[in-house]
């Protein structure tokens, strides 16, 4: 655990918080709060047999920023009011998802969620709206609610420290995901211009880098660039008609090997690009002809 601010820690996850790993911020304040316990499965468990936490926060459902939940069973465990419904029972966590629509990696993912992510349904003691704060006792933490990745996606602000908690806003090469039925492009990168407005000075991200204290904003600008460059190298492609399954060979979000119906990424990678291209149809820049993809006015 690292103090960044006073009474702050920063957890850092193994493997730069690769998923599954994550990284978690802990605040040991009069009310002490743990959010995104889901990586450093020995740090969670010194925090839970000393200070403990008062509250559990969760940026958002997914199984990777909740695994060490159970832990702090006592704790007030709350999360924003559109991502509740990922709490319930492990088939309805699944379904949101596009990967169930293979009958093998489904039951695949489910052994994974089970031992390794420890998947379990919670009962969540209340839910938070955009703009939720709690006083902690010397300092203060506000929900920022940030759309895009999955609807109730939140950041954790500290006004008074300029520190922000990002989750899955990650600020990784690989760029921005929204690959689950409740994801959503444009919200994403709404969500990533009103994080710029907050003007963090340091920032954690749930993986790669974790704690960032330089050029911030540049790195949060880069992040939604990917979202426009992968939107230019559709719209590059189809200069020739091009069919989802062909749009797909261009590895704009995953690279190879993911690009057949059993390998466990092509879900994901179709669901992404089905929602570029249902963006760039919305914008007028793509029309369709037959099951293709052409430039609008071709
Ligand atoms: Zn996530």
């Amino acid at each position: 655990m690292k103090e960044i601010a006073d009474r702050i820690f920063y957890i850092e996850g193994q493997n730069r918080g690769r998923y599954p790993d994550c990284h978690s911020l802990f605040v040991n304040d009069d009310v002490s709060v743990i959010i995104d316990p889901a990586g450093r499965e020995d740090v969670m468990k010194q925090i839970a047999a000393g200070p403990g936490a008062d509250v559990i926060l969760n940026t958002h459902y997914h199984e990777d920023h909740r695994i060490y939940n159970y832990l702090f069973n006592d704790a007030t465990l709350l999360v924003h009011e559109l991502d509740a419904r990922g709490y319930g029972h492990i088939d309805e966590f699944m379904s949101g998802f596009s990967v169930v629509n293979s009958p093998a990696l489904k039951e695949l993912w489910r052994s994974f969620l089970l031992e390794t992510c420890k998947y379990r349904p919670y009962d969540l003691s209340g839910t938070f709206t955009d703009g939720f704060e709690i006083d902690l006792g010397h300092t203060t933490l506000r929900a920022v609610h940030t759309p895009g990745h999955s609807a109730g996606h939140c950041c954790f602000f500290f006004p008074r420290e300029g520190i922000a908690y990002l989750g899955d806003i990650d600020l990784t090469l690989f760029g921005p995901w929204y690959a689950s039925n409740n994801s959503d492009i444009d919200a994403f990168l709404q969500s990533i211009e009103r994080l710029r407005q907050l003007r963090p000075r340091a920032v954690i991200t749930s993986h790669g880098d974790g704690l960032i204290t330089e050029r911030v904003d540049e790195r949060l600008k880069r992040y939604a660039e990917i979202i426009h460059q992968r939107d230019e190298a559709i719209m590059e492609f189809v200069t020739q008609p091009h069919t989802l399954e062909e749009v797909m060979t261009l590895e704009i979000v995953y690279r190879k090997n993911q690009k057949t119906p059993d390998a466990f990424f092509y879900w994901d990678d179709r669901l992404m690009i089905e929602m570029h291209l249902a963006r760039l149809l919305k914008a007028g820049r793509l029309q369709t002809r037959g099951d293709a993809y052409i430039p609008a006015g071709q």
